[in-house]
């Protein structure tokens, strides 16, 4: 039992210890590299618009320190607790050191329901959290981002709160700013464009034909509608998307850039159409070439994984498929193609890199040389996936993972007992 005791941190060290066994980590080093640095809760409280003061939790957790500051997103969501925070924060740290990036992987997250919230309740909450942060985060200690439920603005407030503290412009203090903010062109659309250029790759590799193909995209968020809109560009037939308030389902394919439109409208993809309705725990097992689970984690477990009908699982979230229901897909992977979220979904941490880097610098780079470069990174860590796993007969996210938590272990044996 640990204050991350909970599913979800249960699911990152049942994860870990696989690896752990399959890179012959002793027992005692095993906590070492899993349980993490430390870990902050803060009281967050606002006044509501009614007069009334609410409290709301808040979390950060920040798993090691040894390749460089710790780096990670920051999450608004009811089902936020310290366990999920502490699970997303070593996730973080393979994805991290998978992409080469010098950072461990942090998280941080407030539990509350963002949509019950004004626009004013949410910048007091955003500055608030941040306030409370100010001593235990900083550009070289621990960069913060965007996750689910947060987006540009909050991270705006986020680097105005702790500016002002300083008394001077800070923006390398987060990453996923607005690019007139001291943020960099290419990171809004980074997650979603990464998870679109790998599942392109793969289905070259696999000879799938990309035009005519099918997808299915379960979130609606910045994640899923991007790489629903890139794969749509290049004439994927997205047949089904989803978001928390409900599922669509079109077998001719979707008008994704016209939901976009919507649900950048009214929030979400609600009201959009009753004629195209369809149950939103089916839309990951109907029949197609790719399944792009783009919103929570555990989403696909052992018998959702027994009934996909898919070529390949693109994980766009973070943790969405069970230790379970890896059994099944191990299995299965020579009809299922996995990327596995580390790689999947890091380009967005990438170009969070390229916006901390040109911050310090302070030297912008054009959008093409962003994109190039984001590439360049998600092929070499792509390959080096492919390469371990044929050489030694693992399962792809067994290999991407052991890369991350080698590197890590091989860095803290390097430097000692600190980080
Ligand atoms: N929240 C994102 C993730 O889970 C991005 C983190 C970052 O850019 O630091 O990878």
């Amino acid at each position: 039992m640990t204050i991350y005791s909970g599913p979800v941190f249960e699911m990152a060290a049942t994860q870990f210890g696989v690896i752990a066994d399959y890179l012959a980590i002793p027992e005692d080093v095993r906590p070492r590299i899993l349980m993490p640095k430390r870990a902050v809760t803060v009281s967050c409280p606002i006044h509501r618009d009614d007069g009334s003061i609410a409290v709301f939790e808040g979390y950060r957790v920040q798993h090691h320190l040894t390749l460089g500051p710790t780096k990670g997103g920051t999450r608004f969501a009811p089902s936020v607790d310290i366990g999920e925070v502490a699970a997303l924060a070593v996730w973080m740290s393979w994805k991290c050191a998978l992409a080469g990036l010098p950072y461990g992987g942090a998280k941080g997250g407030i539990c509350v329901d963002p949509s019950a919230l004004s626009n004013r309740e949410r910048e007091a909450l955003s500055r608030r959290y941040m306030q409370e942060m100010i001593p235990f985060v900083g550009p070289h200690t621990d960069v913060m981002a965007p996750d689910m439920g947060t987006d540009e603005q909050v991270m705006a407030w986020f680097m105005d709160t702790y500016s002002m503290y300083q008394g001077k412009t800070v923006a390398e203090i987060v990453t996923g700013k607005p690019v007139r903010a001291g943020g960099t062109l290419g990171r809004r659309e980074a997650t979603g464009r990464g998870v679109a250029y790998l599942t392109r790759r793969v289905m070259n590799d696999l000879q799938l034909r990309i035009s005519g193909a099918t997808a299915v995209v379960q979130g609606f968020g910045n994640v899923g509608s991007i790489a629903a809109l890139e794969l749509y560009n290049d004439g994927v037939k997205v047949i089904a998307v989803s978001d928390h308030t409900g599922a669509l389902y079109r077998a001719a394919g979707l008008d994704i850039p016209d939901l976009i439109t919507h649900a950048a409208k009214h929030g979400s993809l609600a009201g959009y159409s009753s004629e195209l309705a369809c149950d939103p725990a089916e839309i990951l097992t109907l029949p197609c070439d790719v399944v792009i689970p783009a919103a929570r984690e555990r989403v696909i477990d052992a018998d959702v994984a027994d009934r996909l009908r898919c070529r390949i699982v693109a994980e766009g979230a973070n943790g969405p498929t069970t230790p379970d229901a890896d059994l099944v897909l191990a299995r299965r992977q020579n009809e299922i193609f996995l990327i596995p979220d580390i790689l999947c979904n890091s380009g967005g941490v990438v170009v969070s890199y390229f916006e901390w880097v040109q911050d310090l610098q302070q030297l912008f780079w054009e959008e093409e040389e962003v994109v190039r470069r984001q590439y360049q990174i998600l092929d070499r860590a792509f390959d080096q996936m492919v390469v371990r796993a044929r050489r030694d007969r693992v399962f792809n996210r067994t290999a991407a993972m052991a890369i991350g938590v080698e590197r890590v272990r091989d860095a803290k044996h390097t430097r000692g007992l600190f980080p």
